[in-house]
């Protein structure tokens, strides 16, 4: 007689099987992973019951494949169930006899119960469409067997079985259009399955597997022939004492599971004890992978439970500023069932993810004190990552990440961290300076470095797109402000300086008026400045939009187009000063086309386009040729 399944409906059966897991594949892991409990629990009773005599290396899990008859075994010589836990276990959803077996046997730590949740086994249903569950418990004489096609019901008989254990049969789904459910019988594809999910499961996963052999007595002719092995390697490197474990093991570990060319360029190993545990092997790799910068990139760890892949991206243990990273993370502080919803909630992952996060953060200190030039290999593939760490969010993190940034020194002709900066800053220095432009020479060159350069001040100077925004997300370091040298607000003259440029600016205010109508107002301000030495103009801005912004902003795929608020700063030294006088008081029309290219030229200088380059050229031609 059939039974129905107790206390749920088909509906949340179906809900199970087909919404829990969105990957058919994972069944495979769940059966594994119950049979791996189903072992751990006989081992466990065999050390306190002298009734049940066990051979650790007896315990197995075996896979056999009948093509013929599209049939999927999953055997172990586990525990068994008895008919009543059969009924329990497998008749109610969401029941977990492991959850109670953890329970009952709290205090001892070395249990490692994978299942909790009581779902996995439904996950058979996904591919087949019966399920058959012969099993014999170490408490019972006779074995059963529990028959369900998943739909309405099942049911349970007497059985015959030799030994102790469980058998799982599936009877695989016919294939359709869009599923090829045959392919659970192919043993490359159970191997790849058990590879990527289940290698580290601590007994051995045997399959009879075919191998091309020596025909016996020959030595050149060969055959097939069926052999079983051990298709899992049952010990994760993570477990292993960190002593014993070499770098050259650490290197193929990484390369081979994140598909990496080049072996890493720091391993950070941990095993973490306490409030949540966890082992993690963490990877800073040596290059940014091809699409580190684009949107296809996922960032995530490896997440396991108990040596059981949940998870190939985990994105939740990595704070975007360490996108880069990669490895793996394995707990037993999370139900193996877990979906990416309720994980996000987990509050254990939140732990396991700030104490990441440190390690993280310390090894990266580590490491820029004590190897630079390593460190610097580091910054120059990910830096940027890191430097957007510190302006995105409103710059919320930007205390954790300030310390690990680098900007190239115009008196070392280095990249140096901001405290090196400030701890170099000379006695009447007020502010850290820096400067913007497309490269080291560019920045170089440009007439507004001069003035800051004669005091013997350090300048950083910025070549990546996004170091002026860290650098407005920081604000301040060590309350030393930065001030860009092309800032109006620079303030390096002494007050007699200052006067002296103040009364020339208002002796020349209708003049500069003239000036800035002829640009149709193209600039805030024209005025005198101090801060040329050579040069006879350059353009500073007023306000927190830098020319290098404007030009960062602008260059982006999007309508918002902004405007950085300018002034063209005229020489007063410099013998162009005079001249425009002199063509205000004899040559207004001149004066306006002075003008133009006067403005023209700053542009130039600071790489900006200029919007009329044909008037320009022949507006110079026409002065050249008087
Ligand atoms: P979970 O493993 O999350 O507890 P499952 O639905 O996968 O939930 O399994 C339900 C229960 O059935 C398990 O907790 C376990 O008690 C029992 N069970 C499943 N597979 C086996 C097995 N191979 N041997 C012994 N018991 C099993």
């Amino acid at each position: 007689m059939k039974k129905q399944f107790k206390a749920e409906s088909k509906k949340l059966l179906n809900m199970m099987i087909n919404s829990i897991y969105t990957n058919k594949e994972i069944f495979l892991r769940e059966l594994i992973s119950n049979s791996s409990d189903a072992l751990d629990k006989i081992y466990y009773k065999s050390l306190t019951d002298n009734n049940i005599k066990i051979d650790k290396k007896d315990l197995k899990i075996r896979i056999e494949r009948d093509t013929e008859n599209r049939t999927l075994k999953i055997i172990d010589n586990g525990c068994g169930m008895t008919k009543e836990e059969l009924e329990n276990n497998l008749g109610t959803i969401a029941q977990s006899g492991s959850l109670t077996f953890k329970e009952e046997n709290k205090d001892q730590t070395d249990v490692n119960i994978i299942g909790q949740f009581g779902v996995g086994f439904y996950s058979a249903f996904m591919v087949s469409k019966k399920v058959e569950v012969l099993s014999k418990s170490y408490n019972s004489d006779k074995a059963y067997i529990w028959i369900s096609d998943g739909e309405d019901g099942y049911e349970i008989k007497e059985a015959k079985s030799e030994t102790l254990g469980t058998t799982i049969t599936l009877y695989l789904k016919d294939d359709t259009e869009d599923m090829n459910y045959s392919e659970y019988l192919d043993e490359y594809k159970i191997r790849s399955i058990i590879k990527k999910y289940s290698d580290y499961i601590t007994y051995p996963i045997i399959m009879e597997v075919n191998n091309r052999v020596l025909k016996e007595g020959s030595d050149s002719e060969y055959e097939d022939k069926l052999e079983d092995e051990t298709l899992n390697s049952q010990i994760p490197l993570w477990k292993k004492n960190k002593n014993n474990i070499t770098e050259e093991e650490y290197n193929n570990f990484y390369q081979d599971k994140f598909f990496d060319y080049e072996k890493p360029l720091k391993v950070i190993h941990t095993n973490v004890e306490g409030q949540c545990s966890y082992n993690s092997i963490l990877f800073i790799p040596s290059h940014a992978p091809y699409d580190f910068y684009t949107k296809e990139y996922e960032k995530g760890l490896q997440l396991y439970t108990n040596g059981v892949l949940i998870m190939e991206k985990c994105s939740d243990l990595l704070p975007d500023y360490f996108s880069f990273i990669r490895g793996i993370v394995d707990t037993q502080d999370l139900p193996l069932n877990i979906s990416r919803e309720t994980l996000q909630q987990d509050k254990n992952l939140k732990i396991i993810a700030k104490s990441i996060e440190n390690k993280i953060k310390n090894e990266l200190t580590n490491m820029l004190k004590n190897d630079f030039e390593e460190y610097k290999k580091f910054f120059k593939s990910f830096g940027t990552q890191i430097k957007f760490g510190i302006y995105n969010n409103y710059g919320i993190d930007k205390d954790k990440l300030k310390d690990l940034v680098l900007f190239y020194s115009s008196n070392k002709k280095e990249l140096i961290t901001l405290k090196e900066y400030v701890d170099d800053m000379k006695k009447d220095q007020k502010n850290i300076y820096y400067a913007s432009g497309e490269t080291i020479e560019k920045i170089d060159n440009l007439p507004q470095v001069e003035q800051v350069k004669q005091k013997e001040y350090d300048i950083l100077y910025l070549t990546d797109y996004v170091d002026e925004f860290t650098i407005q997300a920081l604000m301040e370091y060590e309350k030393k402000k930065f001030m860009n040298v092309s800032s109006s607000e620079l303030d390096l003259e002494t007050k007699e300086e200052k006067e002296k440029t103040e009364s020339k600016n208002k002796e020349y205010s209708d003049i500069f008026n003239l000036m800035k109508e002829s640009l149709d107002n193209q600039v805030t301000e024209i005025e005198f400045t101090n801060r040329l030495k050579n040069h006879p103009v350059c353009l500073t801005t007023k306000g927190n939009i830098s020319v290098e912004m404007e030009k960062v902003i602008n260059a982006m795929p999007t309508d918002e187009k902004i405007k950085a608020s300018l002034i063209l700063e005229i020489n007063k030294n410099h013998e162009i000063a005079d001249k425009l006088k002199e063509l205000y008081e004899n040559d207004k029309e001149e004066l306006k086309k002075y003008t133009k290219i006067l403005y023209a030229q700053a542009r130039l200088i600071e790489g900006l386009q200029i919007d009329n380059p044909t008037e320009i050229s022949n507006l110079i031609c026409e002065i050249m040729s008087k």
